[in-house]
């Protein structure tokens, strides 16, 4: 489970984000003063910051800069008022990763959490390409030759396994365990039959089956 720390001093914004990133499924600590996140940041280990730069006893942009100065690279995701480009600028070149605009789109955030993950994983950006077809994590949008190809949940994600791992064959039993982990009912047919919807969408040869290996994507020109 991703452990992040969020930054907030506002007494209602912050415990609303930790709400919400809970139910993402984050591990979430809430601190409200800059002393307090600087000691927690150096001592914890975190998988992502979000850092409200207006706090008291330390602005978030000390700690960015304390944080940074010690070389530690943990992905810091400023939040920061609407009107307060300068603000939005000084982290950035202070070291953030990104930054969201109050009032904070939980959403957004949310997302944008997801994409810092990504990062962190090796993955440069939202969105893997495999010949014509694009899937972006976040928009939860794919398209074929740059048209929007509609999936149900469940063919997103088994697509979106065999587009992590292309070029390498995946096993029945992962993209089961991939449905399964979301739904805890799943018939015994559910892997074909979003491999049969998928092959409809983009094309018989997308999707290659080799018997006792699985599937696999991006092994072959199409
Ligand atoms: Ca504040």
């Amino acid at each position: 489970m991703p452990r992040l720390l969020l930054a907030e001093d506002d007494c209602d914004l912050g415990p609303a984000i930790r709400r919400a990133l809970e139910l993402e499924g984050h591990a979430v600590d809430l601190f409200t003063r800059g002393d307090d996140v600087l000691a927690a940041a150096r001592g914890g280990d975190y998988d992502v910051i979000l850092l409200d730069l207006g706090l008291p006893h330390g602005s978030g942009l000390e700690v960015l800069r304390a944080l940074r100065l010690a070389r530690d690279a943990t992905p810091v995701i400023v939040v920061t008022a609407f009107d307060r480009t300068q603000q939005r600028v000084a982290g950035l070149d202070a070291g953030a990763d990104d930054y969201v605009v109050k009032p904070v789109d939980l959403e957004e955030l949310a997302a944008r959490i997801r994409s810092q993950l990504r990062r962190r994983d090796g993955r440069a950006d939202d969105s893997i390409v495999v010949g014509p077809v694009a899937l972006d994590f976040t928009g939860h949008v794919v398209t074929l030759d740059g048209q929007d190809v509609p999936l149900t949940a469940k063919e997103f994600r088994v697509l979106a396994l065999l587009m992590r791992r292309s070029r390498r064959f995946v096993s029945k039993a992962d993209l089961e365990a991939e449905l399964y982990d979301h739904d805890h009912w799943a018939e015994s047919n559910t892997v074909e039959v979003a491999i049969s919807a998928l092959r409809r969408k983009f094309g018989r040869d997308f999707i290659r089956t080799e018997r006792g290996l699985g599937y696999m994507v991006g092994g072959q020109a199409r």
